[in-house]
């Protein structure tokens, strides 16, 4: 019999788990207590139960979790970037970034990712699996433990495409905000998509007080099919749609994220026409400085570039911010320290 993956279940299904092997439900509360709120990675660690009920778990049960395989901090900000090595022997990467209000976890959604973006290190390589909603929570519960604090905000922007690993991703936010276990309110989460139109509308239907994020990146489909391979199958105006009527439904301000890279997408016509078709949305612009990849070819637009572009944004009525890019000196930007380990392992 396969062994139940016991972190993704919800109170509900492990109280029913064991009821199957004839636990009661106080032993599941207290199970459910140990893996969410004081983020244990065995049975063993339970010291409230029995060497009998341990063996019982491990017979039917697996803790999927993260191990920390290499762990970098930024001499800059204290960004903190991490490797965890899975079960499975699989890498991927999260970042913890140290802001005036809080903690805030970037995490991935996937290992490696199928949507081919021509500026991105976390599709080199292609896709590999999804994650677990177990492991999306592990990557949390390994780098509060190891740091010794509480996150407070969670980004979904690591590895991966979010809504192509929907199910397990809405597992792991029901999971992430329950009372008994992080309690991260859906206000405090932001989910980033490059635009897979569909699960925006599922998306919708699912009315959660997260921030959605789109990774636009471009003007108008000439340039975006070129770098975003997404917008072949959605192109802007369906992805704007879906944008503008999520804005609309859930009264909640999209934030569009544009990487700025040079002679790409960062010319004042790029601005002058982004501001047209954003027009009527709800939404903040979000310029971030591109990271430069070493597989890939663009180069990061000039400090100038960028300051014009927010301007033009803004003398058309759009709010803008250019990010601040954390952790520079450690590679903070996803894919890019797994490509490395990927690389070294080839070596071996
Ligand atoms: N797959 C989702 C979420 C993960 S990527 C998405 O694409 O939105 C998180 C963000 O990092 C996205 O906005 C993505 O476009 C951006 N990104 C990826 N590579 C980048 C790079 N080299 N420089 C700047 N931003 C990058
Ligand atoms: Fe995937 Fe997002 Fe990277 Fe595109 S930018 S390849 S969607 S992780």
């Amino acid at each position: 019999m396969e062994k139940k993956d016991i972190v993704s279940l919800n109170f509900e299904e492990l109280c029913a788990a064991f009821a199957e092997i004839d636990l009661p439900k106080f032993r599941a509360t207290q199970v459910y207590d140990w893996l969410h709120k004081k983020c244990v990675k065995s049975f063993e660690e339970m010291t409230n139960i029995s060497k009998e009920m341990c063996n019982k778990l491990n017979d039917n049960f697996v803790i999927f979790s993260c191990a920390i395989e290499k762990k970098l901090v930024s001499g800059y900000d204290g960004t903190v970037k991490y490797l965890f090595k899975l079960t499975d022997g699989e890498y991927l990467e999260c970042v913890v970034m140290q802001y005036k209000y809080g903690h805030t976890i970037c995490i991935s959604t996937q290992v490696g990712c199928k949507m081919g973006c021509s500026f991105c290190a976390s599709g080199i390589g292609g896709f590999k699996r999804q994650l677990k909603p177990a492991e999306m929570l592990g990557q949390i519960y390994t780098a509060q433990n190891d740091l010794g604090l509480r996150i407070s905000r969670i980004v979904l922007m690591g590895m991966g495409e979010p809504l192509d690993n929907f199910d397990n991703v809405m597992r792991f936010l029901e999971l992430v905000s329950d009372e008994r276990g992080l309690n991260i309110g859906m206000r405090h989460i932001s989910l980033s998509t490059s635009g897979i139109v569909p699960r925006i509308y599922d998306l919708l239907e699912r009315h959660l007080q997260l921030t959605l994020s789109v990774s636009l990146h471009a003007p108008n489909n000439e340039i975006r099919s070129k770098i975003m391979p997404v917008n072949k199958s959605w192109d802007i105006d369906e992805l704007l749609s879906a944008c503008r009527i999520y804005g609309e439904k859930t009264s909640r301000r999209i934030s569009f994220e544009y990487a700025m890279m040079n002679g790409v997408n960062d010319t004042p016509e790029c601005a002058e026409e982004l501001a047209k078709r954003l027009k009527n949305i709800l939404c903040h612009v979000n310029l971030i400085p591109a990271n430069e990849v070493a597989e890939k070819e663009h180069r990061r637009s000039t400090d100038k570039s960028i300051i014009q572009f927010k301007t033009i944004l803004e003398k058309h009525g759009l709010t803008a911010t250019v990010r601040r890019t954390l952790g520079s000196d450690i590679n903070a930007s996803c894919g890019q320290l797994r490509r490395e380990k990927i690389k070294e392992d080839s070596f071996c």
